[in-house]
């Protein structure tokens, strides 16, 4: 019995500013039903904080607890894997944020780790950076490899373009803390005292939302308000396909 629905938040409750129609109903109907609502995102520009806010402006409700961005994954798994190293960050304020409440502070010189999310200011001098460290020895870490993300003007290049390039100059691969990736599930487990069986992923991408939900082993629905088109055949299948969130059941085996 799903006990904890995971919500993707671009193209599945929201496109840019403007909310999916019916997703705050349908968020209130599953907490008033006893439902755990959550939400992951691969996006890390904003901390947990940001994205709250973010939510709140477009009529969501959502705690801090509740979110799981590549921002917060990225600091917590630093946390876990290189405690009191030092790290270089290639990203926006929400990574900053979040290593601070974890107590990590970041640095230029002699950096021990390479942490790359989505860098709207990347350029030639990052780069050259994230090189010289990688080659000293540094841990090359990504926050996820999306190619693009979706915005009201049509897609912009993700964080997978930049990890793209530091990828090519130091022919490193990078070890990847986003969905796909599994890392984010332990967390979620252990936070909501949750079992595989009891977890729904909802997202509108195959390659990340479902993939994860499949290395995971938990139960995933696809919508088609993001990327992926209608089809006959998936090229990774969901458990489910709804048109949107709002044609989401509250009970599910
Ligand atoms: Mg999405």
């Amino acid at each position: 019995m799903i006990k904890a629905y995971i919500f993707d938040l671009d193209g599945t409750l929201y496109r840019g500013k403007t909310p999916i129609p019916g997703t705050a109903q349908i968020l209130e109907k599953l907490r008033a039903e006893g439902k755990i609502v959550l939400f992951y995102t691969n996006a890390g520009t904003k901390s947990r904080e940001g994205i709250v806010e973010k939510l709140t402006n477009m009529g969501i409700r959502a705690r801090k607890e509740e979110i799981y961005c590549g921002s917060y994954l990225l600091a917590k798994y630093m946390k876990k894997n290189y405690p009191n190293k030092t790290v270089f960050v290639v990203g926006e304020i929400g990574i900053f944020e979040e290593l601070e409440i974890e107590g990590i502070e970041p640095s230029y010189d002699q950096a021990e780790v390479v942490a790359v999310g989505l860098d709207r200011h990347f350029n030639y001098e990052k780069l050259a950076k994230s090189l010289e460290l990688i080659n000293n020895g540094a841990t090359f870490i990504a926050s996820n490899t999306d190619n693009t993300f979706p915005t009201e003007h049509g897609d912009r290049p993700g964080c997978g373009a930049i990890v793209a390039a530091i990828e090519v100059a130091s022919k490193k691969k990078p070890e990847v803390v986003g969905k796909p990736n599994t890392y984010a599930i332990d967390l979620i487990k252990k936070d909501h005292n949750l079992k595989n069986s009891e977890i729904l992923m909802v997202g509108d991408r195959l390659d990340t939302d479902i993939q994860f939900a499949k290395n995971c082993k938990i139960k995933s629905a696809l919508v088609l308000t993001g990327t992926t088109k209608k089809s006959k055949k998936y090229s990774i299948k969901p458990d489910y396909v709804f048109d949107s969130v709002a044609d989401l059941p509250t009970t599910l085996p």
